[in-house]
């Protein structure tokens, strides 16, 4: 591949340029996958060529899928998109995991789940950590998650057990095609990997930040909201003299300050002696609220 770098004619594309069916040969092919099946004939003939040139071990695998349904529901494609974008990973010996990529960082949490007999409390856990490892691994190819990953295992007392699941979380690694790293076990047993980043994540390129929260994953709650609606109505108080204000906010918000801050609510309506409505907006979000001078 490097030699041919050099001799390519500038009309040549070879990297960034290159289609995502043509990139994701070049970056996804390894030995162990068998066959690679593409549902555009046009494409497929295209993909082809490129093997031909680039990637002779590749071709064989390549194959035209011309059939009628949908080839994502063939293999069930949409459902492990849907599994990959979540934050939890259900593993099949009951356990799960808790998948957080934040901007510094990636961690990973393995569960139990569910009751625990004592008896063979080590030994489950042991069992749990081993498939943790393995999922854990094709979930980083997954969700093409780069930077630095922290894991955290269930504790487990005995050293080889220990061993024995590091061992099986680097092997799964070594599967990966973008270079990934063991960096050690910290002192409070949480396992350290550092991924390389190769494009963007799956949740970058497939999703936006919700518009609700505005990606923080938390609303402010009702009372909250309607703490700051009493203090900007003292602030309006203090700037302008209105008759009666009007508060418009989401159905929480107003629920609550017909409930349980109700009495806040005639305080503050004796302290500024004006009087306060409220009107829900069905379409405003939790954090959202206006006041209307009247
Ligand atoms: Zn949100």
């Amino acid at each position: 591949m490097s030699e041919r770098k050099v001799t390519a004619t500038p009309q040549t594309v070879i990297y960034d340029d290159l289609p995502l069916f043509m990139r994701t040969l070049r970056d996804v092919m390894r030995d162990d996958i068998e066959k690679i099946r593409i549902d555009s004939r046009e494409n497929f003939v295209k993909l082809v060529e490129f093997a031909e040139e680039f990637m002779p071990d590749a071709v064989e695998r390549i194959e035209y899928y011309p059939g009628e349904r949908p080839i994502f529901d063939l293999y069930s494609v949409e459902d492990e998109i849907q599994k990959a974008l979540g934050r939890k990973v259900q593993l099949k010996s009951g356990g799960y995991l808790v998948i957080d990529p934040t901007e510094a960082m990636t961690t990973i949490d393995v569960n139990t789940g569910g009751y625990v007999g004592h008896r063979n409390l080590e030994e489950t856990i042991f069992k749990t950590n081993l498939e943790a490892a393995t999922a854990i691994a094709r979930q980083l190819r997954l969700r093409n998650l780069g930077g630095i990953i922290i894991i955290d295992f269930i504790d487990m007392v005995d050293v080889e057990h220990q061993r024995q699941v590091l061992r099986v979380l680097e092997k799964a690694l070594e599967r990966d095609h973008a270079k990934t790293k063991c960096t050690g076990v910290t002192e409070l047993g949480l396992v350290q990997l550092t991924r390389k980043r190769t494009r963007e994540s799956l949740e970058q390129t497939l999703c936006e930040a919700c518009p609700t929260c505005s990606g923080r994953g938390t609303l402010k709650t009702p009372e909250t909201v309607c703490y700051e609606i009493f203090r900007e109505i003292l602030r309006e108080e203090r700037a302008y003299s209105a008759e009666t204000y009007m508060v418009l906010a989401s159905q929480p918000v107003v629920d609550r300050l017909l409930d349980e801050e109700s009495a806040a609510v005639a305080d503050l309506e004796t302290f500024i002696n004006k009087t306060i409505r409220f009107q829900v907006e069905q379409h405003y979000s939790q954090e959202q609220y206006d006041i209307v001078l009247m």
